[in-house]
């Protein structure tokens, strides 16, 4: 059972019992007509439709179906995909309020069943879609929700990434230019630089997204690996011994060297040496301890305390 926390519980009889098989991502859909109309509508047995949400041009939040229940919204795309109807007609932008709600929704929707926040115009995809994606096995709505709104998602996801949904992209994004090699497809690439087609597509005003040629230099604009941590982290005291080379040796031997604790007579070099060993134990008494604790060995404490730049 999952009923969304700011919504207003609404039940419709119009939904299949238990009959929400996966939650691929969210749909957006316009429902040519007012909030409460449909709230209405979809308590009428004879329409036979329905959304699992309905969001007001004021923000207001109506859920009508719950999430393991399947909504009426998008015929072949019922199964697998949660659906939000909005107040207004097709060509009509959503308001402030509506995008406020719509990232609340989705927010939710990542907590609870996992969606990736991200757009997608594919029915195998996963995040946010709309419902003209699915053709005709979606009822052939291809006016829905209308170009205006399907160009408001990235407004959406930015709400839901404020809304504290978090995301997977949260890391930082830069542009950068991928050349294009023999065998990929703009779906790989995308796969790759955890982007979507559609956003390639727009990035780089590509007309064909069928047609690549190798050599081509593409836009790429997508999470980049994490930023690395400033610091080493420590490796663990069985890292350091002899016949271990490692440029976090050599990394650490200079931070020791500018502690004052330097031992070396050469280096500091990637080579665990009694160099290396001599030089820690006197950072350990520098950083005041002793006996055992200043064996030359590093742990985890005084390591940190050292503060080895990331190698
Ligand atoms: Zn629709």
């Amino acid at each position: 059972m999952a009923r969304m926390p700011g919504a207003q519980w609404r039940p419709v009889p119009n939904c299949t019992k238990g009959g929400q098989e996966a939650v691929y991502g969210v749909v957006l859909h316009i429902m040519q007509g007012t909030l409460w109309g449909s709230d209405s509508w979809f308590r009428n047995p004879s329409a036979q439709a329905s959304s699992h949400f309905g969001v007001g041009k004021d923000g207001t939040i109506l859920q009508w179906v719950d999430t393991s229940d399947r909504a009426w919204a998008q015929a072949g795309g019922n199964r697998t995909w949660i659906s939000i109807e909005h107040e207004g007609k097709s060509g009509d932008s959503l308001t402030a309020a509506q995008i406020a709600a719509d990232g609340k929704i989705l927010a939710w929707a990542h907590k609870t069943h996992g969606v990736k926040l991200q757009s997608t115009d594919s029915v195998t995809g996963r995040g946010l879609g709309w419902h003209g994606m699915g053709g005709s096995a979606w009822g052939g709505h291809t006016a829905c929700p209308g170009t205006p709104i399907k160009n408001q998602r990235d407004e959406i996801l930015k709400a839901a990434g404020a809304s504290g949904g978090g995301s997977s992209d949260s890391g930082s994004r830069s542009t950068t230019t991928y050349t294009v090699k023999k065998g990929d497809t703009l779906s790989s690439i995308a796969a790759k630089y955890k982007t979507t087609v559609a956003k390639l597509v727009s990035l780089n005003g590509l007309k064909d997204p069928n047609k690549l040629s190798v050599g081509q230099r593409l836009k790429v604009s997508g999470a980049t690996s994490p930023t690395k941590p400033a610091y080493e982290p420590f490796p663990g005291s069985a890292f350091f011994h002899g016949g271990r080379t490692s440029r976090i040796i050599t990394a650490m031997g200079q931070r020791l060297v500018a502690e004052g604790c330097g031992a070396y007579r050469s280096g500091p070099g990637p080579n665990w040496t009694n160099a290396d060993r001599e030089s820690y134990r006197r950072w350990q008494k520098k950083l005041g301890y002793s006996g055992a604790d200043a064996d030359g060995i590093p742990g985890k404490a005084s390591w940190e305390k050292l503060r080895v730049p990331n190698v």
